[in-house]
C-alpha cells in the first residue's frame, strides 16, 4: 500500500509534462469564512527558468490511463510506476501546502480511467469539495477530459477558475499516428461546451451579479510540436483556429523530447527549444500584434526561423512598409516595427501628443535603437539610406515611405534637427 507521500512523488512527476497551468486572468475574493484567494495579476504566477508555472500544486489523480498515446509517458503501454489519489487525498494535500504558503492554488490532470466521464467526475469531486466543505478561495485549474458528458463540463467550470481541454497535436492525422483514441473533433466539441458555457454565464452575470461564475479565466490548451511532421506553419494555423473560434486564453507548445525505449514512429531528436520560443512569439504576434496567421510562415517557407523572431523575418521581407514614422504612423504600423512592443507602442502614441518623439525619447523607454533604428523615421533620426535601399534588407522605400521621408526633411528644414 502507498503512502500519500509515495503517490505525490509520482504523480507529481507526471504532472510536469502538462504545460497548460499559468494561472493568469482569476480574481476570487476570499468571503472571509474559507481560507485563501487568487488574483489576477502577479501573486499566482510563479515561473522556472524555461517559463513553466510553479506556483500551483501541479499534480495528477493518477497516471494511470486506458488510452495509448505514443508520445505520452503515461500511456496504457508504457513500463511506469502507478499511482492514483483518492479526491480526499487531493483535497488535503492542496490544503495543507495552502496553509503552509507553498501554493496558491491547484492544477489537477488526470489519465483516463474507466471512461471519459467518470475521470471527469473524480476531477470535479476534488473541486468540488474544496469550493463547498472548505470554502476554498485558490486558484483552481482542472483539466476537462475530452469528450465527457456536457453536464459535467458545466459542472467542472462552476468550481474552477480555468478549464482546459488539450489539443495535444496540431493535426488530426498526427492525432491518428500518435493518439488513435484521440479525435481533433471531440477534443474541439468539449472546447465548444467551455466557450458556451462562458459565454452564457457572462451573459447571466451582466444581469444579475449573483449569477455564478463558470470558468472564470477561461480556457486553455496545449500542443505537442516536433513530435510529427507537422509545419509551424500548421501549427500556428491551427492556434489562430482555436483562438478564433473557442476564444482560447492561451496555448502552451512543448516541444516533444524523447525518451528512452520510445515507439519507432517517434523522432529520436527532440524539438529544438528555440523552435518552441519562435512559436510563442508568433502565437504573440497573433494576439497582441494584429499579425495574422498565414502572413507569419509562407507556403514556400513554412519553418519559423531559428536565428531570428517572427516579426524582424517578416520586417525584412516586406521592406515596402517601412520606414514607420514613430511620430506619425498608425498604432497597426508601430506594432509592427521590430524592436517595439505592444506597451511601448501605446507609451509611444501617448507621448507624442505631447511632443515629437526622437532616439533619446525611445531609449528612455528601453527600446534596442539598435533592432529598429534601420525601420524608422523619428524627431532627429531618417535610417540610412544604403540600409531603405540595399538589395538584401530594405529593398525598396515604397510611395507611402517615401513620402514620410519627405515630409520628415521639410520638418527638419524646419526645425533643424539631423
Ligand atoms: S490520454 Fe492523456 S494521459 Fe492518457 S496517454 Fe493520452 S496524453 Fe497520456
Amino acid at each position: 500500500m502507498m503512502t500519500v507521500q509515495q503517490k505525490l512523488e509520482i504523480l507529481a512527476d507526471a504532472a510536469k509534462y502538462d504545460a497548460s497551468c499559468a494561472s493568469s486572468g482569476a480574481k476570487r475574493a476570499g468571503n472571509g469564512k474559507g481560507i485563501g484567494h487568487s488574483d489576477g495579476e502577479g501573486i499566482c504566477h510563479s515561473y522556472t527558468p524555461d517559463g513553466r508555472c510553479v506556483s500551483l500544486l501541479k499534480i495528477l489523480l493518477t497516471n494511470f490511463c486506458t488510452y495509448d498515446c505514443v508520445f505520452c509517458v503515461n500511456r496504457v503501454s508504457s513500463d511506469i510506476r502507478r499511482a492514483r489519489f483518492s479526491p480526499d487525498e487531493v483535497v488535503n494535500l492542496t490544503l495543507d501546502f495552502y496553509k503552509r504558503n507553498y501554493i496558491e492554488g491547484l492544477f489537477l490532470s488526470s489519465g483516463i480511467i474507466q471512461s471519459p466521464d467518470y475521470t471527469m467526475e473524480q476531477l470535479i469531486a476534488v473541486a468540488k469539495t474544496l469550493r463547498t466543505v472548505h470554502h476554498f478561495g485558490g486558484y483552481i485549474h482542472l483539466k476537462t477530459i475530452p469528450g465527457c458528458d456536457e453536464r459535467l463540463v458545466r459542472e467542472a467550470g462552476t468550481w474552477a477558475d480555468r478549464l482546459s481541454a488539450n489539443i495535444e497535436l496540431p493535426t488530426q492525422q498526427d492525432l491518428v499516428q500518435l493518439a488513435p483514441e484521440k479525435k481533433a473533433v471531440v477534443i474541439e466539441h468539449t472546447m465548444e461546451q467551455i466557450h458556451v458555457g462562458k459565454l452564457e454565464a457572462d451573459e447571466e452575470r451582466k444581469r444579475t451579479s449573483l449569477a455564478p461564475q463558470f470558468a472564470p479565466a477561461g480556457q486553455s490548451t496545449q500542443m505537442v510540436v516536433g513530435a510529427t511532421a507537422s509545419t509551424d506553419r500548421e501549427i500556428i494555423g491551427r492556434a489562430s483556429h482555436l483562438y478564433g473560434t473557442y476564444n482560447l486564453k492561451r496555448i502552451y507548445y512543448t516541444g516533444f523530447s524523447p525518451y528512452q525505449n520510445a515507439d519507432a514512429r517517434l523522432p529520436l531528436q527532440a524539438s529544438p527549444r528555440m523552435r518552441e520560443h519562435r512559436l510563442y512569439q508568433a502565437d504573440w504576434l497573433m494576439r497582441y500584434y494584429g499579425f495574422k496567421a498565414e502572413e507569419i510562415t509562407t507556403e514556400t517557407d513554412p519553418a519559423l526561423s531559428l536565428t531570428e523572431d517572427p516579426k524582424t523575418v517578416w520586417a525584412r521581407t516586406h521592406p515596402e512598409f517601412f520606414p514607420i514614422d514613430v511620430n506619425a504612423a498608425p498604432k497597426e504600423s508601430l506594432l509592427r516595427v521590430p524592436g517595439i512592443g505592444y506597451k511601448n507602442v501605446e507609451r509611444i502614441v501617448n507621448i507624442r501628443r505631447y511632443h515629437r518623439l526622437s532616439l533619446e525619447d525611445l531609449r528612455k523607454l528601453h527600446v534596442r535603437l539598435k533592432s529598429v533604428s534601420e525601420f524608422i523615421i523619428a524627431a532627429d533620426h531618417l535610417p540610412s539610406p544604403t540600409l531603405v535601399n540595399s538589395a538584401d534588407t530594405l529593398k525598396v522605400a515604397a510611395p507611402a515611405a517615401m513620402q514620410q521621408l519627405e515630409m520628415f526633411a521639410g520638418f527638419s528644414a524646419l526645425t533643424g534637427a539631423v
